[in-house]
């Protein structure tokens, strides 16, 4: 099997990649259009990883690459993300529902906002890997939410936006990548999921809580990522 896991930042993948150069998987690599993908062999499954750079469009090209180049038959994202639910609190763990893009605006031809036609406003995750994951969690004791993610192309960071985004779209949470990954992976008719763990609550203070739990955040999804590919059948001893 060939799954595919993707990261914005460097920091969201750093916990990965170290974590299979310690269980001693060969690990090699390979630049394409920008990015570095890491091809790491597990037994006789393989895992590709790379972080695509911050926002939708790097975000798709990334999970495209996967896809149509590598041909990863699942993708997985692992990252951090501002809380929008009242009840999320950082270092939190989510996993999509569905996705939407709160940046898509059309409506002045009537459209709903977020909706592009021939689209849809709302793209779900695999209700496959969503199980696997709850199976996972109930497994390891790990609580995870699941939640609708809103992404567009800005850091959330103010109580309005924030009570904007929670209004139009019902979001749980709110990042810059996630609904483009959604977008592709739909497109191609492969399975996907999205994990997010809290860094930061989206309002006046999301930039400085966004410093302070980057890394944290990263590590909580990335541990959490790593157990998913052992339920799909990866030999990892965690
Ligand atoms: N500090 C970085 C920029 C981070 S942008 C720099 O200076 O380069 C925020 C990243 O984390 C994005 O990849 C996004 O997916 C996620 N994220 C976390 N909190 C967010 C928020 N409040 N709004 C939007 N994206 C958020």
């Amino acid at each position: 099997m060939k799954v595919g896991i993707i990261g914005a930042m460097v920091e969201e993948v750093t916990p990965l990649i170290e974590a299979f150069r310690g269980l001693g998987c060969p690990t090699a690599q390979e630049n394409l259009g920008g990015n570095t993908y890491y091809k790491i062999s597990v037994g006789a499954n393989e895992v590709y990883i790379a972080y695509s750079k911050i926002g939708k469009v790097h975000a798709a090209i990334t999970a495209s690459v996967m896809i149509a180049h590598f041909g990863c038959e699942k993708i997985l994202f692992s990252g951090v993300a501002g809380g929008l639910a009242k009840d999320l609190k950082v270092g939190d763990l989510l996993i999509a529902s569905k996705l939407c893009q709160h940046d898509v605006d059309i409506s002045a031809f009537g459209h709903p906002l977020g909706f592009i036609p021939e689209s849809a406003t709302f793209i779900a995750a695999d209700a496959e890997l969503n199980a696997l994951a709850h199976k996972v969690a109930k497994l390891i004791g790990k609580e995870l939410r699941e939640g609708v993610i809103a992404s567009g192309d800005q850091f959330i960071a103010s109580e309005s936006k924030k009570a904007w985004i929670i209004k139009e779209f019902g979001a749980d949470a709110v990042e810059m990548e996630g609904a483009s990954v959604a977008v592709v992976c739909n497109a191609f008719g492969v399975p996907f999921c999205v994990f997010r763990s809290i860094s930061d609550s989206a309002d006046g203070s999301a930039d400085v809580s966004f410093d302070e739990f980057l890394e944290s955040a990263a590590k909580v999804s990335a541990q959490f990522t790593l157990q998913m590919l052992k339920a799909l059948g990866y030999a990892l001893e965690l």
